[in-house]
């Protein structure tokens, strides 16, 4: 295992999720492996996430807190709301589905994150140091629970504070271009629902190849505004991927289409 290795993967993780971090490789150990952490913290200060061989098929890919990590634990108490709760938790219940998922010390599910908080998944049938394959590791399992621990910690919010007032019963427009735009809703929603766009079916993969990334786009389903009392946010059924035609389209309306209202005008035309 190499630097360069590590290096793509803090790129992989940057275009999918908006994080930045840093990693190091354990090369002068006995068990080899990466580890990345948070750019804005140290590695003791913060999560530390890693993937390292196991046995002689498998990835073993863990997170757990720094030494001096405290202040992070009390930040997350303090600071992480319901709806960063709620993405978190689906992000590793999307993890589970997939995946034995060793939880140990307290859990995201009670809303508690702890020093001793740790997180393990293990992938196996794997080619343990084939850079493809560790690639791959760090897609499927590190990068959700990066999404899911950026969540708690309110990643962009270390950057750019946003201030957002949610009247009760009416979601501003403001909140759900943010859920929109939020790089670890966009993670959830494609793992979910595959990469296709919902309304058309496009395939980009199909078209532009799987160089690019994905050019899909999250949209949020406006809750009916004569809904008696609005349901509670739930990114599993909210997000759709969609085409960035399909996402023009949907909100040439205000209030945008119903993703049923856009696959029937695309039936028509
Ligand atoms: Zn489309
Ligand atoms: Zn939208």
């Amino acid at each position: 295992m190499d630097d360069k290795i590590a290096r793509s993967i803090s790129v992989l993780i940057y275009q999918k999720i908006g994080a930045r971090m840093r990693s190091s490789n354990y090369s002068s150990e006995v068990r080899q492996g990466f580890a990345f952490w948070f750019e804005n913290y140290n590695r003791s200060n913060g999560p530390i996430f890693s993937i390292r061989p196991s046995g002689l098929k498998r990835h073993i890919v863990s997170l757990k807190f720094g030494a001096y990590a405290a202040p992070c634990i009390e930040h997350i108490r303090a600071h992480a709301t319901p709806e960063a709760y709620l993405l978190a938790n689906a992000l590793v219940a999307q993890l589970e589905q997939n995946y034995d998922v060793k939880i140990n010390g307290s859990d995201i599910t009670n809303c508690v994150v702890s020093l001793d908080f740790r997180l393990q998944v293990i992938r196996s049938y794997v080619n343990q140091h084939d850079s493809t394959h560790i690639r791959k590791t760090a897609e499927l399992i590190m990068i959700p629970m990066i999404a899911a621990i950026a969540e708690l910690i309110g990643y962009e919010d270390l950057t750019m504070p946003v201030n957002e007032t949610i009247i009760e019963g009416v979601l501003s427009q403001s909140l759900i271009r943010k859920r929109e735009r939020n790089p670890r809703n966009r993670l959830l929603c494609l793992s979910i629902h595959g990469e296709l766009c919902d309304t058309c079916g496009l395939d980009p993969k199909a078209i532009y190849g799987s160089e690019l990334g994905s050019i899909l786009e999250v949209h949020h389903i406006e809750p009916l505004s004569e809904a008696k009392s609005p349901k509670a946010y739930d990114p599993k059924t909210d997000l759709i991927p969609l085409c960035p035609n399909c996402h023009r389209a949907i909100h040439k309306r205000k209030p945008a289409f119903t993703p049923i209202e856009m696959k029937e005008l695309l039936e028509k035309s």
